[in-house]
């Protein structure tokens, strides 16, 4: 049986236009453009290509989007004072630091110096915390864009064994604490794997939906999948001949899997979109908080 493949692509791009008709409601509602402020320091390449991105679906929706570029010897005190700025500045509803930042600026000091309401990422800890105890303010973006392929591909959750390979804050621990919700596309028995797990492809195979998260190119191989699994690839790998390819040998794994999610076009365009989504929802939150 050939696997259905999961369109990320043509899942987010409907979701954007439902963001987009959504912002013009609250534009015409309120007169308040949500906006958001991106920053990024120094110039990884790959970074420039994803900011510029969200900046473009930002436009495309009708949120405004502004960048804010600092040099890659910026001071840790400088990005820390461009933050205070933008979490005082009352027209920027969601900021939004690019990862990595470079090694004299300390991630989580200026992750959590992010005002929570604007923290579209949702890294912040009372907005983790938010998460954890099932009442999310934000949905943290790559996680829950998994989950909506899920939703939106009818894929059972409920009682599924879903195995999530990676246990980072970004994707890894929230995609798990998602799951294991209760709720849609939730309700979930949930394990965690890393780079510790004993004897890896024996819980892979036990999974009915595999989610994988490391960052090592085509890692999850035929062998360590069953019949009619599902499978969300998160990674995003360049090799040698620069090609972009996952996590999950997709030709092989496609032949055991019932649905399955390609790289590109599967989970990273729904990242974007669910940024957009969180920008108005900020955008919302302040609107009718001030
Ligand atoms: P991290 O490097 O922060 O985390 C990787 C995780 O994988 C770690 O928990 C690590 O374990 C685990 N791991 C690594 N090697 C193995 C192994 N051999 N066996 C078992 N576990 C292993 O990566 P991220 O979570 O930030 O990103 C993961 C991938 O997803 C990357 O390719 C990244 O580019 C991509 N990504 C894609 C996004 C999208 O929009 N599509 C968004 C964000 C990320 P340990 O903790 O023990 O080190």
């Amino acid at each position: 049986m050939a696997a259905e493949i999961i369109d990320g692509k043509a899942i987010a791009s409907r979701l954007r236009e439902r963001i987009a008709a959504e912002t013009a409601t609250f534009v015409t509602e309120t007169g308040i453009t949500p906006q958001l402020a991106a920053v990024l320091v120094g110039d990884d390449p790959a970074s420039a290509v994803y900011v510029r991105n969200k900046q473009r679906a930002c436009e495309k929706a009708g949120l405004r989007s502004t960048l804010h570029r600092l040099d890659d010897r910026t001071s840790q005190g400088e990005l820390l004072l461009l933050v205070d700025r933008l979490n005082a500045d009352r027209e920027v509803h969601g900021i939004l630091v690019q990862l990595p930042l470079p090694k004299q600026i300390d991630e989580t000091t200026v992750l959590d110096a992010v005002a929570p309401l604007k923290d579209v990422d949702c890294f912040h800890p009372e907005n983790v915390g938010l998460l954890s105890q099932g009442r999310p303010r934000f949905q943290p973006c790559t996680p829950a864009g998994c989950q909506y392929l899920l939703a939106e591909s009818a894929v059972q959750t409920e009682g599924a064994h879903v195995v999530v390979l990676g246990r980072s804050e970004i994707v890894g621990k929230p995609m798990a604490l998602l799951m294991v919700q209760k709720g849609k596309a939730a309700n979930a028995t949930v394990t965690i794997c890393h780079s510790r797990t004993r004897d890896l492809p024996e819980i892979t195979r036990q999974a009915d939906i595999l989610i994988a998260a490391l960052g090592r190119p085509q890692f999850v191989t035929a062998e360590m999948v069953k019949e009619g699994v599902t499978v969300l690839d998160v990674g995003i790998n360049r090799t040698d001949d620069g090609k972009l390819v996952g996590d999950v040998d997709f030709t092989s794994v496609a032949t055991k899997a019932s649905a399955i999610t390609p790289v590109p076009g599967g989970v990273g365009p729904m990242t974007i979109a669910m940024l957009l989504a969180n920008t108005l929802t900020a955008a919302r939150l302040q609107t009718s908080a001030s």
